[in-house]
């Protein structure tokens, strides 16, 4: 069997599960999950330079700058585990944040092999942010600032899914469902582009 390098991008609104299953995902292929907003969070409760730097910004629901972003990915996706394929979570946000992505991966020769498009109706993100907010206590889940990124979802990061679908690397995926039955759906978007971890016939099991 021929298989595909997994150079992923998970995609979809606040509250669509894309962390969770970014790592389920991410784990049963061995490859490293890479979220942007994790390495923001990791700073931030660290206090070290970045996290200061960006702390007001996350919390109040508003894009770091593409340049900071970018640096901290290429930075990411140049060390030795992501070598053989990566999952990006919440990289890239914006067209931008796309044309610098490509700009990187184009110069390596390595494309990205698929997207998946994890898609939940809006009440169902805004009810999962609030029930993470009770759980979690992340600073950025309060009304206004949850409001503000799932405005910036549609209006600056959903477009970007149009010109990754023009490249054929779209898989739609629906995130509504127990979280077994969601991976289960894309491993097998994955597994119908050849990618699969090595020996498995499936990532759920
Ligand atoms: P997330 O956990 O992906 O929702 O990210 C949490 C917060 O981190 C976002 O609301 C932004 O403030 C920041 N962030 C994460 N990824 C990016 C990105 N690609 N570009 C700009 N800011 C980002």
């Amino acid at each position: 069997m021929t298989t595909t390098p997994a150079r992923l991008l998970i995609i979809g609104p606040q509250g669509s599960g894309k962390g969770t299953q970014g790592v389920r995902i991410a784990e049963a292929l061995g490859i490293p999950a890479v979220s942007t907003g994790d390495v923001f969070r990791a700073n931030v409760k660290d206090g070290t330079e970045l996290g200061v730097k960006v702390k007001a910004i996350i919390d109040a629901g508003d894009l770091v700058s593409d340049e900071l972003t970018g640096a901290i990915v290429r930075d990411r996706l140049e060390q030795g585990d992501a070598a053989n394929g990566f999952l990006l979570d919440g990289y890239p946000r914006n067209v931008a944040q796309v044309n610098d992505l490509d700009a990187f991966l184009d110069g390596r020769g390595e494309p990205l092999t698929a997207v998946i498009e994890l898609s939940v109706p809006r009440e169902e993100s805004i009810h999962r942010l609030s029930l993470r907010a009770t759980e979690q206590g992340r600073d950025d889940d309060n009304e206004e600032s949850i409001a503000k990124r799932l405005k910036i979802y549609e209006d600056e990061t959903a477009p970007i899914l149009d010109l990754y679908r023009a490249r054929g690397v779209v898989d739609a995926v629906d995130g509504v469902g127990s979280l077994d039955e969601i991976t289960a759906r894309i491993t097998a978007a994955l597994a119908a582009r050849g990618i699969a971890a090595a020996g498995s016939q499936s990532l759920s099991a």
